[in-house]
C-alpha cells in the first residue's frame, strides 16, 4: 500500500493545515526535539483507526486536538486525510472504484469520530478493514515506535506470531474470520429464533384446525336444520290445508242438510 500525502489540520501541535508528502523511495522527518515528528506517525495511526488514547500518548481521543497554547486558542476539531494510491485497485468492493482514496478522520469536541472514504462516510470499521486487508493498520508492527525494537526483541512468542502474521499479509484475514464468526452467532440466533416462532405457529394451526372442523360441523347442522324445519313448515302447512279442506266438505254437506 502507497501512502501518497497525510494531510493535517489541527491535530496535536499541527494547529494549522498541514501537508506531509510522502514520495517513492525514502521520506525522512526531522526536526528539533518537540518539534513534531511523533505526532506525524500518530496521526498516521489515528486516521488507520486507532482507537486508544494511550497510544496517542493521551488520556482521552480529545487529547489529539490542538489543545491551544499562550498565543493560541484551542481548537474545536482536528482532522486527518490520508492520501492512498489505488492504481492497483487493491481497496475492498465498494471503495475500489478510483485511482485515489483519501481516507478521513475528524473528531469533534463531544462528538467523537467521523469517518470518510473519499468524501463518503463510512464506518470506523470499514476503515480499519480497508487497512488490514493490505496488511496493515494503526496497530501494524511495521509502524515502530519509540522503544518498540527493544520490546520485539523481548516480546514472547505470541507476539512475534502476529509480527509474522502481518508480514505474510494475512492479518486482515483475522478481522475477517472474527466478523463471519460474529455474523454466524447472530445467524444462529436467528434460526433458534425462528424455531421458537415455528413451534409457536404450529401451536396456533392445531387449534386453528379444530376451531375450522367445529365451523365445518356447525355449517353441516345448520344446513340440515334449515331442510328439517322446511319439511316440517311444509308439513304442518299441508295438514292445515287437508284440515280446511275437510271443514269445508263438511260446511257444505251441512249446508246440503239444512236445505
Ligand atoms: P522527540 O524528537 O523529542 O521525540 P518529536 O519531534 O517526536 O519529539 P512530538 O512528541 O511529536 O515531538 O511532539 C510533541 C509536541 O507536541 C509537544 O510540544 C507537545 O506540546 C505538542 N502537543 C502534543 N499534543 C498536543 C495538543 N493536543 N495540542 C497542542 N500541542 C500538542
Amino acid at each position: 500500500m502507497q501512502f501518497d500525502r497525510l494531510r493535517l489540520n489541527g491535530f496535536k501541535s499541527f494547529v494549522d493545515p498541514t501537508e506531509l508528502v510522502i514520495r517513492r523511495g525514502l521520506t525522512g522527518v526531522v526536526g528539533p526535539n518537540g518539534c513534531g515528528k511523533s505526532n506525524l506517525l500518530e496521526a498516521l495511526r489515528w486516521v488507520m483507526g486507532e482507537n486508544r488514547p494511550t497510544a496517542m500518548r493521551g488520556e482521552g481521543m480529545e487529547d489529539v486536538i490542538f489543545a491551544g497554547t499562550t498565543r493560541r486558542p484551542a481548537r474545536g476539531h482536528a482532522e486527518v486525510g490520508l492520501a492512498i494510491d489505488n492504481s492497483a485497485r487493491l481497496a475492498p468492493v465498494g471503495f475500489n472504484d478510483s485511482d485515489a482514496l483519501e481516507i478521513t478522520r475528524r473528531i469533534t469536541r463531544d462528538a467523537g469520530s467521523a469517518y470518510r472514504i473519499n468524501g463518503r462516510e463510512v464506518r470506523a470499521r470499514d476503515v480499519q478493514m480497508l487497512f488490514a486487508d493490505a496488511s496493515t493498520g494503526s496497530q501494524s508492527p511495521a509502524l515502530v515506535r519509540q522503544g518498540q525494537i527493544s520490546e520485539l526483541i523481548n516480546a514472547k512468542p505470541k507476539s512475534r506470531r502476529r509480527v509474522l502474521e502481518e508480514a505474510a499479509g494475512i492479518g486482515g484475514l483475522y478481522q475477517r474470520r472474527h466478523e463471519a464468526e460474529l455474523k454466524l452467532n447472530g445467524a444462529e440466533q436467528n434460526l433458534a429464533r425462528v424455531d421458537d416462532t415455528l413451534d409457536q405457529l404450529s401451536t396456533q394451526a392445531a387449534a386453528l384446525a379444530r376451531q375450522a372442523r367445529t365451523a365445518a360441523r356447525y355449517r353441516e347442522i345448520g344446513a340440515a336444520l334449515r331442510v328439517a324445519e322446511s319439511a316440517l313448515l311444509y308439513r304442518r302447512w299441508a295438514d292445515a290445508r287437508a284440515a280446511l279442506d275437510q271443514a269445508q266438505v263438511t260446511l257444505a254437506a251441512d249446508a246440503r242438510a239444512a236445505l
